[in-house]
């Protein structure tokens, strides 16, 4: 099956009872034994066959082996780091997710699970923290929002050497563009309230192994800490998943014709996007992945100007989150990126006038109309 008819005939998506080709949403606490013990589904957070539905989904799409699905991308990651012990070491992207670092720096740390962020496009500096008590890399790539690239293969290869877990939140790219399974990875997590869900009207969060012992851990912990996603959730982001193929390659068009504008656009002075050939991840991120995606980082000079560029905007729509059909913009040295310090953000590369999009299914046309006047507006207010 190639990958658009996957998107309507993978996982267990059609009731088998009546044939109904949208899943039901089984909104059932407890179900039913034949006998004791002789049942498919026994209790709502052990197993639910909506959920069961997205889970078998996503499997497919990643080429894994089992899915898991949980009430947001943090408790998918969350989970995750649950299969570690008091002890041990993880590595992480040091330009992670915010929730993830805040997760592992905050929550998890107190559990003894230490974590260490490193630059993982560089693999040298990956050999250099493992430890003996280090049991697992976790990567995001691209990240958010400068766009970095990490070489998956390469992780891969050096993660089995040293006998450790690979982790990779595919998020940005989704399995539609990327799967890190079929590179060598051992666990993929989604925050699936993003391109997966992609209409901005659902939390939830997957996680796919193609291993069956991870597996057996990850199902243990999702039934034993209980995060779970809702029958209804689970319905949602089926219907969502169905289209993701359709909204991806559209917003790849879009996305690509939207970094064109900006990068001759005379005030922006950096554009972040890996279709982008002289973008530093360009040719790992083509290596590992069939299209680019639809963020794109752009940097004015002032944050005053960065300011009224998102007070002008009529089609882009000021907000956090990412990945929807509308397309949004957010300034992240006050939004996702405010609780990092100034200091450590300008270093990572985030300045003031940085401004982040995430692209969305309208005309083209109109989105670089819109900006094209909301910058002349932020010039004739700073003249
Ligand atoms: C949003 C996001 C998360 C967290 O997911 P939630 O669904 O908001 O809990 C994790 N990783 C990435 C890359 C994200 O963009």
């Amino acid at each position: 099956m190639r990958k658009k008819t996957k998107l309507i005939h993978g996982g267990k998506t059609v009731d088998q009872s009546t044939g109904a080709v949208s899943l039901p949403i089984f909104q059932a606490t407890t179900f039913k034994q034949d006998g004791v013990g002789n049942f498919t589904y026994e209790y709502g957070r052990t197993g639910n066959p909506t959920r069961e539905g997205v889970e078998t989904f996503i499997a497919d799409l990643e080429e894994g082996k089992r899915g898991f699905a949980f009430a947001s991308g943090m408790a998918a990651i969350t989970a995750v780091t649950q299969l570690f012990s008091a002890g041990d070491h993880i590595i992480v992207t040091d330009d992670v997710y915010g929730g993830t670092f805040r997760l592992m720096s905050k929550i998890v740390s107190r559990f003894g699970i230490e974590a260490s962020f490193v630059d993982t496009t560089n693999q040298d500096k990956i050999q250099a923290a493992i430890r003996p008590e280090t049991k697992a890399v976790f990567i995001e790539t691209p990240t958010n929002p400068l766009l970095k690239v990490t070489d998956i293969e390469a992780i891969a290869a050096l993660v089995n050497k040293n006998g450790l877990t690979l982790v990779v939140d595919n998020t940005f790219s989704t399995p539609y563009w990327q799967r890190p399974l079929t590179l060598g990875a051992d666990i993929v997590v989604h925050s699936a309230t993003k391109y997966l869900g992609g209409h901005s009207d659902v939390v939830s969060g997957l996680v796919v192994t193609n291993n069956d012992e991870l597996a057996e851990k990850l199902h243990f912990i999702q039934n034993g800490a209980g995060a779970v996603l809702s029958p209804h959730d689970s319905w949602l982001l089926i219907r969502g998943m169905k289209t993701l193929g359709v909204r991806m390659e559209e917003i790849e068009q879009n996305a690509n014709s939207v970094a064109q504008f900006l990068r001759n656009h005379p005030d922006v002075h950096k554009v972040y996007y890996p279709g982008f050939s002289d973008h530093p991840g360009h040719h790992i991120h083509k290596q590992q992945s069939e299209g680019f995606g639809g963020m794109i980082s752009f940097a004015v000079s002032t944050e005053e100007q960065a300011l009224e560029i998102l007070k002008n905007v009529k089609y882009f729509t000021l907000a956090e989150s990412l990945g929807a059909v509308e397309s949004l913009i957010s300034l992240p040295a006050k939004m996702t990126h405010a609780s990092i310090p100034r200091e450590r953000r300008l270093k990572i590369g985030i300045e003031d006038g940085l401004i982040r999009l995430s692209i969305g299914l309208e005309d083209s046309e109109d989105l670089i109309e819109d900006l094209a006047a909301a910058f002349e507006k932020s010039k004739q207010l700073s003249h």
